[in-house]
């Protein structure tokens, strides 16, 4: 099954990406995700992206539509993938599109993660990632047993630059500006489906286990 999570920053496609890809065993493929490990590693594309990411502008669509391309000729989407946050402009849903024509393949279902603006920022500007091994924790939700420590691996906690209120507020405006278009396009293609982006983890997971098994795509 080639799926894509739709919604705003905050919806909580990150999470239930790494649920999904760990039950229906396929890549979950996040093209913030691969974009912060390059700017982590410094190399030409990740210094360039950073510029963008820090302010909470989208990345030029054709470095993103290059990564997720070259990601998906791999041999692991063979069975299906879960992209989160790409597509994320038209531009991108359409060059998506084109590619996978190409090889006579095709999204599936286009989930949209629906939430109100503020639980979105609640969450974000909550949000709290392990400098070392990744892991995602949250103020008030999610909460380390020390603060500022990583309950998996002991490391030092940080707050993404992307996830300060002036940022979360420029990329909600992004997102309803360049990616809410996205809805319409999947609803036109009679792929797009709606859910609770404010449920909390394994009820969502219930949720999308549902539609998929009703879609008879696992
Ligand atoms: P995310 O973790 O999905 O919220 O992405 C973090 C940041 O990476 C975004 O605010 C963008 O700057 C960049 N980014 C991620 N995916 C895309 C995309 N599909 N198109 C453009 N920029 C992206």
């Amino acid at each position: 099954m080639n799926i894509v999570l739709l919604g705003p920053p905050g919806a909580g496609k990150g999470t239930q990406g790494v649920v999904l890809s760990k039950s229906y065993n396929i890549p979950h493929i996040s093209t913030g995700d691969i974009l912060r490990e390059a700017v982590k590693t410094g190399t030409p594309m990740g210094k360039k992206a950073k510029t963008f990411m820090d302010k909470g502008e989208l990345v030029p669509d054709e470095v993103v539509v290059g990564i997720v391309v070259d990601r998906l000729a791999q041999s692991d989407t063979k069975k299906g993938y879960i992209l989160d946050g790409f597509p994320r402009t038209l531009k991108q849903a359409e060059a998506l599109d084109a590619a996978l024509e190409k090889i006579e393949s095709g999204i599936d279902m286009a989930l949209y993660f629906e939430i109100p603006e503020n639980i979105a920022i609640e969450r974000l500007t909550g949000r709290r990632v392990c400098k070392s091994c990744g892991a995602n924790f949250h103020i008030k939700n999610i909460p380390t047993k020390v603060e500022g420590i990583c309950d998996k691996c002991g490391a030092e906690l940080f707050q993404r630059p992307d996830d300060r209120l002036e940022t979360v507020k420029n990329r909600l405006k992004v997102y309803e500006l360049q990616t809410r278009p996205l809805i319409d396009y999947y609803t036109k293609k009679g792929i797009l489906k709606k859910v609770s982006g404010a449920l909390d983890v394994k009820d969502l997971f219930k949720v999308l286990s549902q539609i998929f098994s009703d879609a008879k795509l696992a």
